[in-house]
């Protein structure tokens, strides 16, 4: 008998793996993974193109290319208006997946208890348990966007060592108030706990929201880990280019963990990233008005067909209610919607972890060309005439 331990003896395959997969088996509109279908900007590709024909195709620095750190704190700053050292606050990982679990590997010890909201995105607690933490969870109200506050500060104790925070949040599409942050903010100075705040959406909010970093919240700089990444703002989520930001004594330690996770992050990538987040205003405005044109699109198009979807005040995706359809559990019925209509979405109880307090919900994205989200609008109409 092999000793393969019980580490990952119950872990399932992660949704997005599941539902790429079935979209391929049927043919279908992948609505479900985040990802585009189209590519980011030419220059981006060129200037990639370059360095592997010019010979930067050998082991990049560990924390990441100089160049590409300073491009990070120049965006930072240009946003947010607050300076990071390059040299000694910025890293650079393998996409925002590897930023976190290194963060979690780094900072978490054997007890410590973490708060992550609920949903949350896959990755968060599982990392969390792996690096021997607790997690404690605080619902996001759905479909008003509430938290508790009063809940969230019960939370809180002595073991508590890090929240995460996810803004514009992966499922919900919330994007947290300044007054929201303001809270967090007090809590976690109260009880000396780190924030860790994923913003890989940062530049996908719509009409009055506004994305908000907690690190520029008073006394936050210093207890804040700011991970980021190129993936979403630049529509190269393959190439994998994640950075985080954190004070001198927090980036020491994520740094030593990262060395030993991946070393450093494929060279001629990091260039293109590099010339990237040098772009001017321009870029992020047309970004911007791009998803929300395509946000507008797919919500038609769900109300059109029978779908109850919840507006999202960030990020590429939507929650959609199906209960018109179906009662069936929403595992069984994106996969027979997958099946039926040719278009797949996830079943929105993967982010949860009070699975009972989520019912009767899809996330479908509209990271999407206008054509690919007209098309699964014909299909989708179809299947209600059907099915309704
Ligand atoms: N955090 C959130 C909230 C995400 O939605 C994603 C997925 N794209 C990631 C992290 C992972 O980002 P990356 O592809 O850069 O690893
Ligand atoms: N972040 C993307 C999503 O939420 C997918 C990331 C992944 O495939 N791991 O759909």
């Amino acid at each position: 008998m092999l000793k393969l331990g019980n580490k990952f003896a119950n872990t399932e395959t992660s949704i997005f793996t599941v539902m790429t997969s079935l979209s391929i088996q049927e043919k279908a509109i992948n609505l479900a993974q985040g990802f585009p279908d189209f590519d980011g900007p030419d220059f981006i590709k060129e200037k990639t193109f370059q360095a592997i024909k010019n010979g930067f195709n050998q082991y990049a620095n560990s924390s990441g290319l100089p160049i590409l750190r300073e491009a990070v704190a120049f965006h930072f700053e240009k946003f947010y208006r607050t300076k990071f050292n390059p040299e000694t606050e910025i890293t650079v990982y393998s996409g925002a997946t590897e930023s976190l679990f290194s963060t979690f590997m780094a900072l978490v010890e054997n007890g410590d208890e973490c708060i992550i909201f609920d949903p949350a995105y896959d990755s968060y607690a599982p990392a969390i348990k792996l690096a021997g933490g607790i997690v404690k969870s605080i619902p996001i109200q759905m479909p008003t966007y509430e938290i508790d506050f009063t809940e969230l500060e019960t939370l809180f104790n002595e073991k508590t060592k890090l929240l995460v925070l996810n803004s514009p949040q992966n499922p919900t599409g919330k994007t947290f108030t300044k007054n929201e942050l303001e809270k967090i903010a007090f809590l976690c100075k109260k009880w000396n706990v780190i924030a860790v705040c994923d913003e890989v959406y940062e530049h996908l909010t719509f009409d009055s929201h506004v994305h908000l970093p907690l690190a520029n919240f008073d006394g936050m700089r210093e207890r804040t880990v700011t991970i980021s990444s190129t993936g979403k703002t630049f529509s190269f989520t393959g190439w994998k280019i994640g950075f985080s930001l954190a004070c001198e004594e927090i980036t020491k330690r994520l740094r030593a963990c990262h060395q030993f996770v991946t070393f450093a992050v494929a060279t001629p990538f990091q260039i293109g990233m590099a010339e990237a987040l040098k772009v001017g205003d321009e870029f992020y405005r047309e970004f911007q008005k791009d998803y929300l044109k395509k946000r507008s699109l797919l919500l038609e198009i769900l109300t059109k067909s029978g779908f109850k979807p919840i507006v999202p005040q960030g990020t590429y995706f939507v929650l959609a209610d199906y209960s018109n359809f179906s009662n069936e559990d929403d595992f069984t019925f994106a996969k027979m919607l997958t099946q039926k209509s040719k278009v797949s979405a996830v079943p929105v109880s993967v982010f949860y972890e009070n699975k009972n307090s989520v019912q009767n919900l899809l996330r479908f994205c509209f990271c999407k060309k206008e054509e690919t989200l007209e098309q699964a609008g014909e299909r989708l109409i179809k299947f209600a005439s059907e099915n309704l």
